[in-house]
């Protein structure tokens, strides 16, 4: 039986910059994964400047921005106030050099590769790095010793038995995880409410940097990807699935309609270049994520809603975080017990806050008056709005913003003052007389 430092089961945006990082620092390190790349998924694929960040400060950042239109400003529109800005890259900076003790390769980009070409490209860094990577071979079981993983079974897709041994096993197998079952790690944060995503491709859309427009309890975003194609993608709560899925191509051009007309009229004009994509729940959960002798990252330790676009992102957080407490472990620096407490305690403090931001956000509630009191009262003060980016974005810790002045109660407009969402539609479809009265209003 063969052995390595290191078995990563999942070749992902989780674990193949896991596996690349632990090669890279001269370990030896298996990497599986059940399917053969390159491969989609049903994810979007947006990444935050923090994420670019992570592969630009891992040297592989080249080949995804010459391929993809990449910005750093970008518009969130809500109920009709627009605000256009940035994640600062000196709270990159700062989330860098607390996080991981530097700041090296930090940029303020943001981009939206593919990810059948993402994907591949990590998985092909990892194999330039020296990592065994074996594609079409799926994780079955752990190999226990005194109640300790030691190492994994595995079959090809040719149905041949593989068999290895390791000091540490790593989950990257996504939130369907059938090692997290396997080892027992428990759930300790289920958040069962969620929003639907459903996106498709287009061609022939003049529109640059990413949108993001939400009114009542719906969103839509958009952003240029690969081959001068657009992602184009509605959201809203998952109690609506239902309804959304009877007629699914008509109630996706309604909401966006209905968030964002003027894009919905480019949208009309272009051609969709395959198949619409969807997911109808996405219940987020955290769970213990490292137990004797193995660990968790990306989905399989903590899957959150798509609401912030922030998986892929907090997938190479853990990648960085866990290759160096395990890298200093396995040279000798403290036992690898230890270094697996120290990455689940510092991947924790980075992280509980943003979740329980992202599991409110999925509820989709309607906004506030007071919400629309302060978004309209910062639409014109950039601070402020690259405030609003940059805690979107996770980059600026949630409980470290500034807070800006309100306008005077005189000073906001109708809508504001008597903002009502009761009005808007909690179903779809829409009826023909709904869709007439908010196509007027
Ligand atoms: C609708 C939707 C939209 C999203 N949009 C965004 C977005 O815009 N931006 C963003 O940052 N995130 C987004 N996300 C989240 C993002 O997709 C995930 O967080 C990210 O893919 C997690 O990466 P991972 O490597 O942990 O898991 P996965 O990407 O799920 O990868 C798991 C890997 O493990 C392999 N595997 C599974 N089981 C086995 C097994 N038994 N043996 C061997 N291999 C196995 C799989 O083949 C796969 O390659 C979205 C998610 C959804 C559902």
């Amino acid at each position: 039986m063969e052995t390595f430092d290191v078995i990563v089961i999942g070749g992902s945006v989780a674990g193949a910059p896991t596996a690349m990082l632990l090669a890279r620092q001269g370990h030896k390190v298996l990497l599986i994964d059940k399917s053969v790349f390159p491969r989609d998924t049903n994810s979007t694929h947006f990444i935050w400047p923090r994420g670019v960040s992570y592969l630009n400060r891992w040297g592989v950042a080249g080949p995804i921005l010459e391929q993809t239109p990449h910005f750093r400003n970008m518009e969130v529109c809500v109920e009709g106030i627009s605000l256009y800005g940035a994640v600062p890259l000196d709270d990159l900076k700062a989330r860098f050099r607390r996080l991981h003790g530097d700041d090296k390769g930090v940029i303020d980009h943001y981009c939206g590769p593919r990810r059948y070409f993402l994907d591949s490209h990590l998985l092909n860094c990892a194999k330039q790095a020296g990592v065994t990577v074996r594609e079409g071979v799926s994780y079955r079981a752990p190999i226990l010793e005194g109640g300790r993983v030691c190492g994994i079974v595995a079959v090809g897709d040719d149905g041949r038995e593989l068999q290895a041994r390791a000091k540490l096993v790593i989950g990257a197998d996504g939130r369907f995880s059938k090692f997290v079952k396997d080892v027992g790690a428990r759930d300790t944060d289920v958040r069962p409410l969620s929003t639907f995503a459903y996106f498709g491709y287009f061609s022939g859309i003049d529109k640059q940097e990413l949108a993001i427009h939400k009114r009542g309890r719906f969103g839509t975003a958009i952003f240029p990807t690969l081959d001068n194609t657009h992602m184009v993608l509605v959201y809203g709560p998952t109690a609506c699935w239902d309804d959304f899925k009877h007629n699914p191509e008509q109630n996706f051009l309604d909401i966006y309609r209905f968030c964002a007309p003027d894009v919905a009229a480019q949208i009309e004009q272009a051609e969709r270049t395959e198949p619409f994509k969807a997911m109808a729940r996405m219940e987020a959960f955290q769970r213990d994520s490292t137990g004797p002798g193995w660990a968790l990252v990306g989905d399989a330790g903590s899957f959150k809603d798509q609401v912030t676009a922030m998986g892929i992102t907090h997938a190479f957080r853990d990648a960085e975080l866990i290759s160096t407490y395990i890298h200093r472990a396995l040279e000798g620096e403290f036992s690898l017990d230890v270094g697996l407490q120290q990455y689940r305690a510092v991947r924790a403090a980075d992280y509980t806050d943003y979740f329980d931001f992202v599991c409110k956000t999925a509820e989709m509630n309607n906004y506030s008056v007071d919400d629309l009191k302060y978004f309209y009262s910062i639409r014109n003060n950039q601070a402020a709005i690259d405030q609003v980016m940059s805690q979107f974005g996770d980059t600026l810790p949630l409980s470290d913003g500034k807070n800006f002045p309100l306008l005077p109660a005189t000073e906001y407009p109708h809508f504001v003052q008597h903002f009502d969402p009761t009005r808007y539609p909690g179903k779809f479809p829409l009826s023909p007389a709904l869709r007439r009265e908010l196509a007027a209003a």
